[in-house]
């Protein structure tokens, strides 16, 4: 079969692939030296490292960023996506340096809460199950769940500390053996009442309930959180779009949008990627592949994949979340304004983000107005997934009001994303997988959050290893 490629220069190629394999017949001698499936943030730090080569980005949607999604409203942003990031010593902040944006300490309070009428700000943590409002027998379990969270949190940090002479893929797998055999319900023991509730607002930002998500996963959540100055502690400025837009402006015509991958063939010489452009079939031909989706999406259009691949990306969870931005036109300080992130337990929203802290933080007295982010993830979100969104709208805004009456007249502007697929979360056996998930897979390289448990972070990195086992063998 002849195949007629482009590559990113409008050089036009022509690949033979006889039954069985590859070879390659370009008619000027030139051919992409790699496709990158996913305009993701995999995706896009893949091609970051790879920018200086013949590199093509097919992305699906009309926009790059998948799940980092962020719109400027000066001096302010919308933010529907990723918002705390990796400090110093991360993936994401290599990226972050090299690309030249800014990235800042998140202001305020991580973790404040609010429920049954009173909201808890500051102080030890240690000490919430004595401040909020809770009965006896749940401040007792509280305070015992907490104290032995601590010790875990701090046998998790321990266990995900670097080792001497480790590749990030070892310690990934490693660290996915924490508390792999059994749920974080079960790791927890039964809580009584309010303190369930407390802690599955919490936990389930990561889209899972306490039931489903590991006991390793639970505890190395609170881990991030937890960690002061560490973990997930920085906000971009200006949005996490920033990122993406700065990427994408270096990239130029290397990256295309509105082109949905059918199939990624890997052949002995080459790889031939199948998309659709407009309704119309297209294909490209490369020496490497970066297949930087979602686990389900690259199973279903990556060909030949060895079995036990194959099944460890359809195995991958995934849970949902529904979202909304707000933007707010208020003149003067607002009681949030020393909080960014707040547990909401039995509201509509189970987490409430203080988007614009790091904007109000900055030199200067606090600007008016401000923009907040909330969603309802795992469980809690399914009916809300399936409501009109002008309800689940209503519904956000009503408990916004319940939480901070003063908010009220101050609704600028709301954005609502529905996301059934929102987060990969590791289940108890989710370490079994990772060998065939990491193992080297020829000309086709996985990138994606579901390769570790660092969310964004670990997107970031699988995308840099990728690029980074293609330049070397492009070397
Ligand atoms: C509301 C929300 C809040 C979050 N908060 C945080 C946070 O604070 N910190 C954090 O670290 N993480 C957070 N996350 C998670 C973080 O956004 C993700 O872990 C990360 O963005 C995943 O990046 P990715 O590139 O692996 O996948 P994606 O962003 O999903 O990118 C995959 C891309 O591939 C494209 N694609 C799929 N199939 C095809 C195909 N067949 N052909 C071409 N293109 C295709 C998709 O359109 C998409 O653009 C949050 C996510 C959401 C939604």
């Amino acid at each position: 079969m002849a195949v007629i490629g482009a590559s990113s220069d409008g050089n036009v190629f022509e690949v033979n692939v006889p039954p069985g394999g590859a070879g390659l017949t370009n008619y000027d001698g030139s051919v992409l030296d790699a496709v990158i499936v996913g305009g993701g943030i995999a995706g896009l730090a893949s091609a970051w490292d790879l920018r200086n080569r013949d590199i093509l980005v097919l992305e699906a949607s009309d926009r790059l960023g998948g799940r980092i999604r962020s719109e400027t409203r000066d001096p302010y942003w919308l933010n529907l996506g990723a918002h705390v990031f990796s400090g110093p010593g991360s993936a994401t902040a290599r990226l972050c340096a090299d690309v030249g944006v800014e990235v800042a300490s998140v202001p305020g309070q991580l973790a404040a809460v609010e429920l049954n009428g009173r909201l808890v700000v500051g102080g030890r943590p240690e000490l919430y199950p004595l401040r909020l409002p809770l009965t006896a027998s749940e401040r007792v379990a509280l305070s015992k769940a907490g104290a032995r969270l601590r010790l875990a949190v701090a046998r998790y940090r321990n266990a995900a500390a670097p080792r001497e002479g480790e590749s990030a893929p070892q310690a990934r797998r490693r660290l996915l053996q924490f508390g792999d055999d059994q749920t974080f319900a079960d790791w927890l023991g039964p809580m009584p009442g309010d303190a369930d509730a407390l802690f599955r607002a919490t936990v389930t930002r990561s889209t899972a309930d306490p039931e489903e998500i590991s006991a390793g996963q639970g505890i190395g959540y609170f881990a991030l959180v937890w960690a002061a100055g560490g973990g997930l502690s920085r906000n971009i400025v200006g949005g996490a779009g920033v990122l993406v837009d700065e990427i994408s402006a270096e990239l130029g015509d290397k990256v295309a949008t509105g082109c949905e991958v059918t199939e990624v063939t890997p052949a002995a010489d080459a790889v031939t990627v199948s998309y659709t452009r407009d309704g119309r079939a297209e294909q490209v031909t490369a020496r490497q592949a970066v297949v930087a989706t979602r686990a389900f999406e690259a199973a279903a259009i990556v060909r030949g994949l060895p079995d036990d691949t194959q099944r460890a990306l359809e195995a991958i969870p995934y849970g949902p979340t529904v979202v909304m931005a707000v933007l707010t036109d208020e003149q003067g300080p607002m009681p949030w304004d020393g909080i960014y992130a707040l547990a909401t337990p039995k509201r509509s929203f189970n987490m409430l983000f203080n988007i614009a802290n790091v904007a109000h933080a900055r030199p200067g007295h606090r600007r008016s107005g401000g923009s907040l982010m909330m969603y309802r993830s795992a469980h809690g979100a399914v009916p809300l997934l399936e409501l009109p969104d002008g309800e689940v709208e209503r519904a956000f805004l009503d408990d916004l009001y319940a939480i901070f009456p003063r908010a009220r007249g101050h609704v600028r502007e709301t954005q609502l994303l529905k996301l059934p697929r929102m987060l990969p979360y590791p289940a108890p056996g989710r370490a079994a997988l990772q060998p065939a998930l990491d193992r080297p897979l020829g000309r086709v390289h996985l990138a994606g959050d579901y390769l570790g448990g660092v969310y964004s972070d670990t997107a970031i990195a699988s995308g840099q290893e990728a690029a980074l086992a293609i330049r070397r063998s492009l070397a």
